[in-house]
Formats: structure tokens, C-alpha cells, sequence
């Protein structure tokens, strides 16, 4: 029997598809950056199953790309050398909700929106909340170490994973599915594969942390002179909040532009334009007199000249309103054309003088590009994206990336930063790793990919850096 024969057999007639009609969707990624090939898409239904493909691929040196809801923006899913294809399409069981522990056990390819939907029927909250949620899976989560709108009051999803069941490259099954807050019996091995995107394990399972749904959420979009104000408005808030807020998220006026411009039904609530906006929102319990803290501190931040003007959502229409101007940039940014776009991440404090020195130090390289950096201000984590001069496509500006990306980095470097704060490294960014990581830090990855994964089979080009022996 040859390889993919065995493969096959090991999962079954509805365990896999050689379909070209079938695979196509899974050879290209949502921003249509990268193209893979591959000859079979293997799609398990149990661990077991899993177990089994590794076994037999760890034994024959068969290279395994895992794919989950295909939104990773880093290229980390595709079968780009033509590897056979893992997808969790139906790993897709809700196995436990425990509503008085608040904890859920969902296998890999279940929707982030279906964990979600799951704790809200129980008056609980899986804070986790990605534009993607739609599409993207809790094993992509997982691995991708996912972020959001939510990380300043809960943290990334290594923060919500209590538990998890892993597959290693072979076929040895770590279960570690335990619902515990407190377990200090060894390494916590689960912190290996959360954010390791993919190249030491195929995640089938996780325990996820959920957490009671607040009642009260305030919202309101603030016009602030500059980022500056931004980082002292987000500190007065929280002060005033007590540290109820929830998301604080920066966008420039650029950005209001595009998004009224392009999406339909998207409204400016402000009367005369503003050069940067922050959106935030706190949420807590009935007792908490949050409405009301939160406006004072509004009304604080506005005599302090913190706040130019703001309006404070009054219904959930409104509420809705104001985050679709959030969340609909990266839409309309792609509407205006070619943009050339970094994930950083900077010490909060740090923001305005990182903005004041990369965007012209960008500028220089791209005359008239047009800056829209946005983001999740309350976490350092910024999208310091760039447009190009005019819309539509240009192929002159595209031709910059490298030349920007690599000038963006060395600032982030010297701002004590990530160049990838929440999107991973995949292939887009696997051969920039040793300009930015230490020899030392390197090393111990490697030793890491050679302990669970000697053959390489996973993943393979993904994360390590290219050119490095493992
Ligand atoms: C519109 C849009 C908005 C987004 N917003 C955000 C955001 O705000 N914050 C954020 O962090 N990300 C964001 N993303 C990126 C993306 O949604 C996340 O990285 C998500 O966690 C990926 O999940 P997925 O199931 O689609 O994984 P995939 O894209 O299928 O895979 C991503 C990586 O994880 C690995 N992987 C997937 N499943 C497993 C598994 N079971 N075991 C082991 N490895 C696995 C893959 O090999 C790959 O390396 C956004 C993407 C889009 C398209």
C-alpha cells in the first residue's frame, strides 16, 4: 500500500477527499497571499484518527499541514510544498459545558461563534471575540494564540485554555484536559502548544475558561487630539472604571474615512472631524454603578482636555452602530487597494513616540502613503498598516514591502517590541525571526521543534526559520 493509501484507510470513505473541486477552497488564504497544493485533504473525526495519521505519517517522513478555519493571516495553514492536508472540519463536538465551574471542552474544529453562542445559552461569557469568529476554530485559537477586542480585561486565549488534548507527530496522545485554575504538578506542558502555531502538535481538543456575562456594557466613541490623549484617557478610564473596561481600541481619521466611504449604512456620529478616535467599552454587573462611572470619568477626561467630544451609545443599535466603524477598517482598507500592513506590539506607554518615529521614517521610504494605524491601543498592540498614495492597486508601492516591513521592525526592536503581537509568525514573517529573536532564544525553539516533532513533519517551513538546521 503506498502512503496516501494508508492514510486514507486509516480514516475512512468520509475521512478524506482527493477532490480538486473539494481541496481548492483549502490551497488559499483569506487575503489570497499564499497558494498551496496538495494531493489529500484528510479530514478526521475523532483523536483517535488523528492519532493514526501521525503515526503512519511520522513513519514514512510525510509532511502534514493542519488547517482549521482557514483565517490565519500569516500563511501557517497552507500546504505551500505540497504536504498532505489536515483539516478539523469535523472534530466539531461541544463534548462538555460545565455551567457551575464555567468551563467548556470543545474538540478543535468547532467555530469560535459556536463556543460563544454555547456560553451565552447558559447566561455565561467566552470573552474570546475576533472579527473571523465566524470561520476560525478554537484549535486555530489555540494555536494561533488568538487576541481581539477583549485581551485588556481578559487576556489572549493562553489565558482562557484550562486544558488541552494534543496529538503529538507520533501518534502519542497527550490528554491533559483538566478544568483546573491551579495545577503547579510539573511543566505545564498545554503552555507548549498554545501559540506555537501548528509545528509541535495537532490540537483536538480544549477546556476553555468561561466567565459570567456582564450585565451592563457602556459604550462610546472619544475624539482625542492625539495618541497621546489616548494613553491618558485609557489610564483616567480605568481609574474611574475601577478596571471594568473591556476593549479601548485607537483609530485615526483616515479610517473613519474609509469606512464611511465604503461601507454601507456606516455613519460619522461627530459633527466636524477629529484626527484620531478611541472606541471603548466597560462591562460589569448591575451593582456596579458602571454607567455612571463611566460617564464621569467622560466628563473628566473632557474638562481635562483629554476629550474633544464623545458620544456614549444609548441603545443596542447605537452600540452596534459605533463598533462597525471599528471593525469594518481592515474591509475597507482592502476597498481602497494595495496596503502594506504590520501586527506590532509596543509597551502601551509607549504608542505615541513609537507613532511620532515609524510613520515617517514609512513615509520617507513611501511618499503620500497614507497611514492608518489603529488597533488595540489598551494592549500595545498596534496595525500599523499603510495604504497606498491612491487607491486602487499599485504595484510600485507593493514592491516596497520589504524595504518598509524591515525598517517598521528595527523600530519596533528598538521600542522593546514584537513584530507579531498577535497574528503569529507562519511563513510571512518565519525569515525575519533572527533579526529580531536572540541566537540563545532561537536555539531553544529549535530544541523544542526537535523534541516533539524529529522528523519535521509538521507544519515544515512554518515558524523555524528557514536555512536553520533543526
Ligand atoms: C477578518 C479577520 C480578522 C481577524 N482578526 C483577528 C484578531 O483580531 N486577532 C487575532 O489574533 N487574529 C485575528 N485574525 C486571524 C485569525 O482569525 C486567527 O489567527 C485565528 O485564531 C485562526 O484560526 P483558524 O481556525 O482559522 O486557523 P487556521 O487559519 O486554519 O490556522 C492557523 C494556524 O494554526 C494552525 N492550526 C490550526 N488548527 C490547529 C490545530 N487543531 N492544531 C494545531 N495547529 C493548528 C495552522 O497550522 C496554522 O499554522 C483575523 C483574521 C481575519 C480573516
Amino acid at each position: 500500500m503506498t502512503v496516501l493509501e494508508r492514510l486514507k484507510d486509516a480514516v475512512g470513505a468520509k475521512g478524506f477527499s482527493t477532490e480538486a473541486s473539494e481541496i481548492a477552497p483549502h490551497l488559499e488564504e483569506w487575503r489570497g497571499k499564499y497558494h498551496g497544493h496538495s494531493p489529500l485533504l484528510l479530514k478526521p473525526a475523532s483523536t483517535a484518527e488523528v492519532s493514526a495519521i501521525l503515526r503512519i505519517c511520522n513513519e514514512t517522513g510525510t509532511a502534514l499541514v493542519t488547517q482549521g478555519g482557514n483565517t490565519g493571516l500569516v500563511g501557517g495553514q497552507i500546504p505551500l510544498r505540497g504536504e498532505v492536508l489536515l483539516s478539523t472540519q469535523r472534530l466539531n463536538k461541544l463534548r462538555a459545558l460545565d455551567q457551575s465551574g464555567m468551563t467548556l471542552t470543545a474538540e478543535a474544529g468547532v467555530a469560535l461563534a459556536q463556543v460563544q453562542h454555547a456560553a451565552d445559552d447558559k447566561h455565561l461569557l467566552f470573552p474570546l471575540s475576533l472579527a473571523s469568529e465566524g470561520s476560525c476554530t478554537i484549535g486555530g485559537n489555540v494555536a494561533t494564540n488568538a487576541g481581539g477586542t477583549h485581551v485588556l480585561r481578559y487576556g489572549m486565549t493562553r489565558a482562557l485554555v484550562l486544558g488541552l488534548e494534543v496529538v503529538l507527530p507520533g501518534g502519542t496522545v497527550l490528554e491533559m484536559l483538566r478544568a483546573l485554575h491551579k495545577d503547579n504538578s510539573g511543566y505545564d506542558l498545554k503552555q507548549m502548544f498554545i501559540g506555537s502555531e501548528g509545528p509541535l502538535g495537532v490540537t483536538t481538543a480544549a477546556t476553555l475558561r468561561l466567565f459570567p456575562k456582564p450585565d451592563v456594557a457602556v459604550t462610546a466613541l472619544a475624539a482625542v487630539a492625539s495618541p497621546d490623549c489616548a494613553v491618558k484617557l485609557l489610564g483616567a478610564m480605568q481609574a474611574h472604571t475601577g478596571g471594568m473596561l473591556s476593549a479601548f481600541e485607537l483609530m485615526p481619521r483616515i479610517a473613519m474615512e474609509f469606512v464611511t466611504r465604503h461601507i454601507e449604512g456606516a455613519r460619522d456620529p461627530f459633527a466636524s472631524p477629529s484626527p484620531w478616535y478611541v472606541l471603548m467599552e466597560a462591562t460589569g454587573g448591575q451593582h456596579a454603578n458602571l454607567t455612571a462611572s463611566f460617564e464621569d470619568g467622560l466628563a473628566d477626561a473632557i474638562t481635562l482636555g483629554l476629550v474633544a467630544d464623545a458620544v456614549v451609545a444609548s441603545s443596542a443599535a447605537q452600540t452596534a452602530a459605533l463598533w462597525k466603524l471599528r471593525e469594518n477598517i481592515s474591509e475597507s482598507q482592502k476597498r481602497e487597494g494595495a496596503s502594506i500592513k504590520h501586527d506590532i506590539a509596543v509597551p502601551v506607554a509607549a504608542i505615541p513616540d513609537f507613532l511620532a518615529k515609524a510613520t515617517p521614517a514609512v513615509l520617507a521610504i513611501a511618499p503620500g502613503a497614507r497611514a492608518v494605524s489603529f488597533g488595540h491601543l489598551g494592549d500595545g498592540n498596534l496595525h500599523f498598516n499603510f495604504n497606498s498614495p491612491q487607491a486602487g492597486d499599485d504595484p510600485q508601492f507593493l514592491a516596497l514591502w520589504e524595504d518598509l516591513q524591515q525598517t517598521v521592525h528595527d523600530i519596533v526592536k528598538e521600542f522593546g517590541g514584537s513584530i507579531s503581537a498577535e497574528h503569529g509568525i507562519g511563513v510571512m514573517k518565519a525569515a525575519q525571526l533572527p533579526r529580531y529573536k536572540s541566537h540563545e532564544e532561537l536555539d531553544a525553539m529549535r530544541a523544542l521543534k526537535r523534541t516533539f516533532d524529529p522528523k519535521n513533519i509538521l507544519n515544515p517551513g512554518k515558524l523555524i526559520p528557514p536555512g536553520l538546521r533543526l
